[in-house]
């Protein structure tokens, strides 16, 4: 009652507030590009320096406005972004433009050829790269929120199956191999050989649609073009450089296909591209292996032919300008999952041993990790959120997400369409389900993995509730009572 008390002199005061009630859009680019060299990698489980761009590294940020709320999207080129920078970007955004922190989501890529944005085993974060990219992810909401126009809206989707491949996979006797911690307990395998004859079946499923959300000016001229699949990244970038792997293609491809190539457009238009839940997909076709093409031929093509099929949607998409905007968020408190004590003297023993040859692959690098979770606190909480965009929902969920939880979460939610933002707001490694627990293989081994065995029961059910708080407007929960 109070809080509508207060709603009610606000606009008796500001009586424009109403008048106002317009839908607005602005987008921009941040540039995160490293500034000096080298910088090192993160993504893999060896130390890779980069001395150059091979293109550039941006945050793409969407700011839209009802008249009521204005929120704001901002899709990173980074493999992963821990919450504690998303918390102190979101507050220097917030203090710059007046969106509040929790009407802001904030996501990585998962191009595995950006700097790292945190300590890591092979690659440390540079304090002069962390001050470029904190610096690049403000700078496009900043800009985003002043080029705010009035502005127009449409949604769509489209399957394109053919680029997404669950990685993992049952095998037939002899295809498991020992984890790094010595045992064979695994029953499925990440990536396992192609075409070898060991292959059983898929462990899980894909998520082959695209999403999107397109705005555009009230002349009709493109202002951006967000859109969600659920491929982990393509890869082949060659050493030495960093690079927006297929996300940054399919923004310029985007670009290509729908607006001006007039660069001198101002604001220039904006492609984004955010990762679905692809936590267990990636870009290897297994049963029928491809040859291996030229560095940058696969991400062109597979950003090409996801362009091409937004494209052909978008040409038919119904834009409108009168929508509504709802955002919620609630954080939830998780476990860490934490080594037995044996699992930790095993490891103990593994980083003292000399001779590696003698340890499981990859053994030194899971030891350092149970060491470093049991030295972690006892829980963390992370973020999570719902948004409504018109009749369009996205779920933002912090981790590498699997694809079930998505398709779950897309047929759960009573917004339709609905899809998930994964690797937003803070990065708390892989989320699978507790079924894909009991498998094994890497997404799932101690290190990897981080988050208590049911977590992902425990996130769907928060974010579906959220879901339904936008999808309602409940009070507090998608409105702004006490303005931005
Ligand atoms: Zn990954």
């Amino acid at each position: 009652m109070v809080s509508r008390l207060i709603l009610l002199s606000v606009l008796a005061v500001t009586p424009n507030l109403l008048a106002a009630a317009e839908f607005r859009a602005g987008a921009a680019v941040g540039d995160i590009t490293p500034s000096e060299w080298p910088v090192y990698l993160v993504g893999s489980f060896s130390e890779r320096p980069a001395e150059e761009a091979w293109d550039p590294l941006s945050a793409r940020a969407l700011v839209l406005d009802d008249g009521e709320t204005r929120l704001a999207i901002v899709i990173v080129d980074s493999c992963l972004i821990p919450r504690t920078l998303f918390d102190e970007v979101k507050r220097q955004a917030s203090q710059a433009t007046g969106i509040r922190p929790d009407r802001m989501l904030m996501a990585a890529t998962h191009t595995h050829s950006a700097p790292a944005s945190l300590d890591r085993l092979f690659a440390k974060a540079s304090d002069e790269y962390l001050k470029v990219l904190k610096g690049g992810i403000v700078d496009s909401i900043k800009q985003a929120a002043a080029n705010l126009e009035p502005a127009e809206i449409g949604w769509g989707q489209v399957d394109v199956p053919e680029h997404v491949h669950n990685r993992r996979w049952y095998m037939k006797p002899g295809g498991i191999v020992p984890d790094p911690f010595g045992e064979t307990t695994d029953q499925v395998r990440m990536n396992p050989p192609r075409g070898r004859g060991l292959l059983d079946r898929a462990a899980g499923p894909v998520d082959p649609q695209v999403s999107f959300i397109s705005v555009r000016g009230k002349d009709g001229r493109p202002i951006a073009l967000l859109a969600n699949y659920s491929l982990h990244y393509v890869g082949n970038v060659p050493a030495g450089g960093v690079s927006s792997d297929y996300f940054g293609e399919f923004a310029r491809q985007i670009k290509e296909r729908i607006a001006s190539d007039d660069d001198d457009q101002r604001p220039p238009f904006v492609g984004i591209l955010s990762n679905g839940t692809s936590g267990d997909v990636n870009n290897i076709n297994f049963r029928n292996p491809q040859p291996r093409k030229k560095p940058f031929e696969q991400i062109r093509y597979v950003a090409g032919s996801v362009a091409d099929e937004v494209a052909k949607v978008y040409k038919t998409t119904k834009h409108r300008d009168s929508v509504t905007l709802a955002m919620a968020q609630r954080e939830l408190t998780l476990d860490i999952r934490k080594p037995t004590e044996e699992e930790l003297a095993r490891a103990k023993r593994f980083l003292a041993e000399p001779d590696e040859a003698k340890l499981p692959r990859r053994a030194k690098a899971y030891a350092a990790f149970a060491v470093d979770l049991a030295e972690m606190p006892p829980t963390e909480t992370i973020i999570l959120q719902a948004l409504r965009i018109g009749e369009v929902g996205i779920a933002a969920i912090p981790c590498e997400v699997f694809a079930e939880i998505g398709l779950h979460i897309k047929e759960q939610s009573p917004v339709k369409p609905s899809f998930t933002i994964e690797l937003a707001n803070g990065w708390n490694r892989y989320l699978p389900t507790p079924r894909q627990h009991r498998l094994g293989g890497y997404e799932t081994w101690l290190g990897t993995n981080m988050l208590e065995i049911h977590a992902s029961d425990k996130i769907q059910a928060v974010v579906l509730d959220l879901l339904h708080e936008v999808a309602s407007g409940e009070p507090g929960a998608s409105r702004d009572d006490a303005g931005r």
